[in-house]
């Protein structure tokens, strides 16, 4: 009776020189499992305070008159501001006030498939 052996491939990780049975190697694997982070991992426990304080301040959404709703990070996202060791990436000068429709907008534009997948 032939064992099927199946062929050691890549991982699917670009550039990742591991082989493995199929999928991702374990560290890569590893990676994947840490990108899917709840909101509170992302943007710290403190964030929904920051963020009404901003709206506060901040009113009106800066590419309409609408009101804004959304504090969105700009032009840096949140991950990227955390990666490059912002230690306040809630600050102002990272933020802009938006409202709903020019935010899914802007992040269906730059990010297919992210905030407004994972949201209801
Ligand atoms: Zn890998
Ligand atoms: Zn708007």
């Amino acid at each position: 009776m032939a064992t099927t052996r199946r062929p050691l491939r890549p991982c699917t990780s670009p550039g990742c020189p591991t082989r493995v049975q199929g999928g991702r190697c374990e560290r890569h694997a590893g990676l994947a499992q840490k990108q899917r982070q709840t909101w509170t991992e992302v943007y710290g426990s403190e964030w929904p305070n920051i963020r009404l304080d901003f709206l506060t301040r901040n009113p009106r959404c800066t590419l309409c008159p609408r009101m804004a709703r959304v504090a969105d990070h700009y032009p840096v996202g949140i991950r990227e501001l955390r990666r490059r060791g912002i230690t306040n990436p809630h600050h102002d000068r990272y933020l802009r006030p938006l409202c709903w429709p020019c935010h899914s907008r802007v992040t269906t534009r730059h990010q297919p498939g992210g905030w407004n997948a994972s949201r209801q």
